[in-house]
């Protein structure tokens, strides 16, 4: 009898013994890592079975049907001998979830009890059941591990669990990305980074301040622009447009109060006459004032300064319907485009959403119909989306967040690259910027055409904008068609 051979691929070099044959470490290993549907039983698994079924023996080739080995009754091969599963291969014997579960015990055990950290067990969850054991491996191993290296202290009882000790520490990606994982599985408070670099920043404006400004200032900061910037993180809304405008108010109320300082004045005794004054010399709009006299008025520091309300003019479309459909005839085809841009450019060249709206989007919103329509709920109403957007819509949601963490909870639709957020706008933005579409004017023009087509009431409910806004559309809307059709009646 000749010396058996892979099955496979000939090669002398056996490894795995199977009912049938023997394969060698190669071919198990391709096998184990490109599972199949099963012919017999239709599951995606790793294949290297003959089926016993009689009349699955031979088709008319004289094949014999490779299945699972559920459907040929034997014991799989490829099943991790920890947990019985087949998912996930990454030691010889064992899955990367089981090799996961190791580490992280080891990691997390707190000295005192021999058990996992009691705060620390959600992290311990957390990574344990993300969808991709093996990213939880990386970067338990990626260099120079400060993450993984400061959890083993707090399980130790070596650093306290707190939003304090980040305080203390470096602010660089590696500890963020920590305090951002023990936030968003709720071991420690909610955390935005966009606001909590503001105070740190304002401390140091306020430093060369008189006592009495940096008070008022900072009781404005506090109290209104950062409170406001964290109601909108809690509603997944926060930009960082408003981050950037909160630190512009700051500074705006940091540089008036230094006028009013240099006139003799202070914030509860400037006139009106004075804030006129101060706007001419500086020759600006108090756009970033605004806020600060507001508060100012509001909080009954100064109840008499007014700031003109300016309105805004009428809405006005700057591209063409030539352009908008050319950008989405783009978004629909091009395959080189990440998918969140895609969808991104065409919530907002088709369904006039705001980048801002779109990417605090949840899985939620989206139905599945087992006929393969897909509808998209963007405020009220399901909306049924036109052929290949619900391709696309497939796919991402198939693709989505395979290699992140605490994306499940938030259901986000488009979870972003740290744990528990969603994409920010700039993600998105960025790359619209860069093939020529700009959102904001598309998503005027969408309107522009939306409002063509259906009562402002329904515009406004399908799109979530407010009634007012939805009107000023239509308005624009009607006259536009009634010129051109007035144009065409000549
Ligand atoms: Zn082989
Ligand atoms: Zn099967
Ligand atoms: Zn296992």
């Amino acid at each position: 009898m000749s010396e058996p051979s892979c099955f496979d691929c000939g090669s002398p070099s056996i490894h795995t013994r199977l009912p049938h044959a023997w394969i060698c470490k190669a071919c198990r290993r391709r096998r184990h890592y490109h599972p199949q549907p099963c012919p017999g039983c239709g599951t995606t698994r790793p294949l290297a079975y003959r089926s016993t079924k009689s009349t699955d023996r031979a088709d008319d080739r004289g094949d014999e049907r490779i299945v699972c080995a559920s459907c040929a009754g034997a014991e799989s091969v490829f099943a991790c001998h920890e947990c019985g599963q087949e998912d996930h291969p990454y030691g010889a014997t064992r899955c990367a979830r089981c090799f996961l579960r190791e580490r992280l015990t080891e990691l997390l055990t707190d000295p005192g009890t021999g058990q996992i950290h009691t705060r620390l067990r959600p992290v311990f969850n957390e990574l344990v059941t993300s969808e991709r054991p093996q990213t939880g491996i990386w970067w338990l191993r990626k260099q120079p591990g400060i993450g993984p290296r400061l959890l083993g202290q707090m399980a130790r009882g070596e650093l306290e669990i707190s939003h304090g000790t980040f305080r203390a520490l470096p602010c660089d990606r590696a500890h963020n990305y920590l305090r951002e994982l023990l936030a968003s599985v709720g071991v420690l408070p909610a955390y935005e980074p966009r606001i909590e670099r503001i105070p740190p920043w304002l401390d140091q404006k306020l430093g060369p301040l008189p006592a009495d400004h940096a008070d008022l200032v900072r009781r404005f900061a506090h109290w209104h622009v950062l409170r406001h910037l964290r109601n909108m993180a809690r509603q997944g809304q926060l930009t960082k447009t408003m981050t950037d405008s909160a630190r512009d108010r700051i500074s705006a109320a940091i540089r008036f109060l230094a006028y009013l300082h240099a006139h003799g004045a202070t914030a509860a005794t400037v006139t009106q006459e004075q804030l006129e004054r101060y706007q001419i010399s500086h020759a600006i709009s108090l756009a970033s004032e605004y806020t600060f006299i507001t508060w100012l008025r509001r909080s009954g520091i100064n109840t008499r300064l007014r700031i003109p309300y300016v309105p805004a003019g009428p809405p006005t479309v700057n591209i063409s319907d030539e352009q908008r459909w050319q950008h989405v005839e783009r978004l629909l085809h091009d395959q080189t485009l990440r998918s969140y841009t895609r969808l991104g450019g065409l919530f907002t060249l088709l369904f006039a959403q705001p980048l801002s709206r779109i990417v605090a989007m949840r899985t939620s919103q989206v139905t599945m119909h087992t006929d393969g329509r897909v509808d998209v709920t963007f405020s009220t109403i399901p909306v049924q989306m036109p052929t290949v957007v619900d391709q696309i819509i497939r796919d991402h949601l198939h693709h989505r967040g395979q290699s992140l963490y605490a994306s499940r909870g938030t259901q986000w639709l488009f979870p972003g690259g740290k744990p528990g957020h969603h994409l920010q706008t700039e993600n998105i933005r960025a790359q619209l910027v860069a093939i020529g579409i700009k959102p904001y004017e598309s998503r005027k023009a969408a309107l522009f055409q939306l409002a063509g087509e259906m009562p402002a009431p329904v515009l406004a409910e399908l799109l979530g904008i407010p009634d007012s806004t939805a009107a000023d559309w239509a308005k624009l809307a009607a006259r536009d068609w009634t010129g051109y059709i007035a144009d065409r009646a000549r």
